[in-house]
């Protein structure tokens, strides 16, 4: 082993230089074992071969058998490669994200019958996704208040439905599954107690809530309170106000989040090694394009006239991604949180969209 990791020290120090790239470790096999990215290509390689043996760089080139690795222009552009290359080819040691910890998203499966849930990460199962939000356990208690407000099902995927509408050869009386069924915290499609109709009537609103263009499980939940107080039940009013203010919290993370994906929607050129200089339009906070940066005045208005295309593109400007997106989004804010020095090099899309000598401000 010490003459493999030897022979790999050489090849790095032999070829290796400091320039931002792309870097790619493989297995016996040629399986990929690890995809890395660095400002500083050589320094990053020369890293693993000092790492302690309770590192996981040791540990990963204890285990590789050739290390390959690509420069790029930028460290833009090595973190987007690098992005790119482990959703692509999901290396062994990178099987976790490590941008990813730390969030959730709420997830609107795309079922039959529904269901929002709380995922660490938008991991490419189909339905919807929203966020990135902190605090897992304060989204659970959220996401479990709308689905009871809106009586939406939360019991496992395999739990068989049985619509009102659903064609059945014996119909036969059914009770709800679970408890929520007979506390009215479900509309229960498991027993027949509701139709396909209705059911998708409230997916529809808890969508528009996440999506932040309804109240509608604020405003039942207020109702509720409402009626508690008249009935004088004040610890239920008690207790449903603490989660109206929940929600209440929420809708200002949906808001705040809306707000931050209508900024990632610019220009951005970003100077490149020896020259290289790249310019990527930004919609949303995913990259949409990527060309060289123009130097011309007629490659000015190509890249103009891209650039409007994309952002004039019809699209739904609402908080839902799609998994793919969602952490490409976050990879994106991150950078600009890291480095807000940036964002003196983008171009808002508002201002390549406003007409001819109108004034907008900059994000
Ligand atoms: S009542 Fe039925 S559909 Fe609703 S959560 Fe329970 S098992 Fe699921």
């Amino acid at each position: 082993m010490a003459s493999r990791v030897e022979s790999l020290l050489a090849h790095v120090r032999e070829h290796a230089e400091n320039r931002p790239g792309v870097y790619r470790m493989f297995g016996p096999s040629g399986e990929l074992l690890y995809v890395g990215k660095s400002v500083r290509v050589r320094t990053r390689l020369l890293s693993y071969f000092r790492a302690d043996e309770r590192e996981k760089a040791a540990e990963i080139i204890s285990h590789a058998h050739k290390v390959e690795w690509e420069y790029t222009a930028s460290e833009f552009a090595a973190l987007l490669h690098e992005f790119r290359l482990i959703k692509a080819q999901r290396p062994l040691y990178n099987v976790e994200h490590k941008r990813d910890r730390g969030h959730c998203f709420i997830h609107l499966t795309r079922e039959a019958v529904p269901r929002l849930r709380v995922v660490a990460r938008a991991n490419g199962e189909s339905g919807d996704y929203f966020g990135p939000f902190h605090g897992r356990d304060s989204l659970t208690e959220v996401v479990r208040a709308v689905s009871d407000l809106l009586e939406l099902r939360d019991c496992p995927a395999d739990t068989p439905m049985r619509l009102a509408d659903q064609f059945q050869l014996f119909p036969v009386e059914q009770e709800p599954l679970c408890m929520r069924g007979q506390l009215s915290r479900c509309l229960a499609p498991c027993a027949g107690r509701c139709t396909h109709a209705e059911y998708h009537a409230r997916v529809v609103q808890a969508r528009a809530f996440l999506e932040g263009t309804s109240d509608t499980p604020l405003t039942l939940l207020r109702e509720r309170m409402a009626l508690a107080a008249r009935r004088l039940q004040f610890e239920y009013a008690a207790e449903l106000r603490d989660r109206a203010e929940r929600l209440e919290l929420m809708r200002g993370w949906i808001v705040e989040l809306g707000r931050t994906l209508k900024q990632l929607s610019f220009v951005y050129t970003v100077p490149g090694h020896g020259g290289e200089d790249r310019t990527y339009v930004v919609r949303r906070g995913s990259v949409r394009d990527e060309l060289p940066a123009p130097g011309s005045s007629e490659e000015h208005a190509a890249l103009e006239a891209r650039a409007r295309e994309i952002f004039e593109r019809p699209e739904p400007e609402t908080l839902g991604l799609r998994a793919h997106e969602a952490q490409e989004v976050m990879l994106i804010a991150r950078w600009f949180r890291l480095h807000p020095e940036e964002l003196e090099r983008t171009r808002p899309a508002k201002q390549l969209l406003a007409p001819p000598g109108t004034s907008t401000s900059t994000p």
